[in-house]
């Protein structure tokens, strides 16, 4: 197959973007990666169908965080990391959605590389673009969107990190990360610095699963409903695109 599979020896660590959750949406790569794991190393977001692919004796190392309550922090899972790797084991990294969107998967990397420590990215389906197909929403559209950009929705309050100007302007998506809990937030920066209320944004729950929720209407009659879906896994998209999707409704407040 095209990844070189005799490069894959004892001690690489393949950190492996898993996708937003069904197993059919791994690459075949990140298949291979997962079958031939003899340790892995998970977050939270990782779904069991997903888990459930690794060999029986592949042992499992679960450092993932639920609402902020972290089972390891970021130095104790590079140790991790590097301690199994150095046992000479083929170590599995496993990341929900891609390894280099908002997963720490570059900090990852710099870890290994200075301990030198050989590595490999494995690229996986990011939730912006799981959510988006799911949720019939362009994230670029020729002639209404000409950019998309990605961001953390938890630095947006207060942050001085995000250029709200820049963000405000119209023929982009905008795609907040862990952004459902500072929708109304984030909303009301977009609008404050000079966003149309009414531009079409959708809060998209458990993207690609079987739970899947999206609510699609208007900002200010988004910002009126999301806060109640505060605390679960979604993207919070924001632009012109999100018209197109068949769940959004202009007149209402969204439907499910
Ligand atoms: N590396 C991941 C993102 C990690 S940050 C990726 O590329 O997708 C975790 C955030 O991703 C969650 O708080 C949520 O905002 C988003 N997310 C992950 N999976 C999701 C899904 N299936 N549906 C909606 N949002 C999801």
């Amino acid at each position: 197959m095209a990844a070189e599979r005799e490069d894959l020896h004892a001690g690489l660590v393949s950190i492996v973007g898993a996708g937003p959750g069904p197993a059919d949406l791994l690459t075949l790569r990140a298949l291979d990666r997962i079958q031939r794991a003899e340790v892995a190393v998970h977050d939270r977001l990782i779904a069991a169908e997903v888990l459930a692919l690794l060999p029986a004796a592949a042992e499992r190392i679960y450092v993932g965080k639920a609402s902020g309550h972290h089972v390891m922090s970021q130095a104790q899972i590079h140790e991790v990391l590097i301690r199994e790797a150095r046992r000479g084991r083929r170590v599995l990294r496993l990341k929900g959605g891609d390894p280099f969107v908002f997963g720490r998967g570059g900090e990852e990397a710099q870890a290994l590389a200075e301990a030198g420590l050989a590595f490999e990215i494995v690229p996986g389906i990011s939730a912006a673009n799981g959510c988006a197909a799911a949720a019939g929403i362009p994230l670029t559209h020729r002639d209404v969107a000409q950019a998309c950009v990605f961001l953390p929705g938890h630095l947006a309050e207060g942050s001085p990190g995000l250029d709200w100007s820049s963000l405000a302007r119209p023929h982009q998506t905008r795609v907040f990360y862990m952004g459902l809990a500072r929708l109304t937030s984030i909303a009301q920066a977009l609008i404050w610095h000079g966003l149309d209320p009414a531009t079409p944004a959708a809060a998209v729950i458990d993207g690609t699963r079987s739970s899947q929720q999206v609510l699609a209407a208007p900002l200010h009659r988004l910002m009126q409903q999301a806060p109640a879906h505060a605390g679960r896994p979604g993207l919070f998209i924001v632009g012109e695109t999100v018209a197109l999707s068949p769940h959004f409704a202009p007149g209402s407040s969204g439907g499910a």
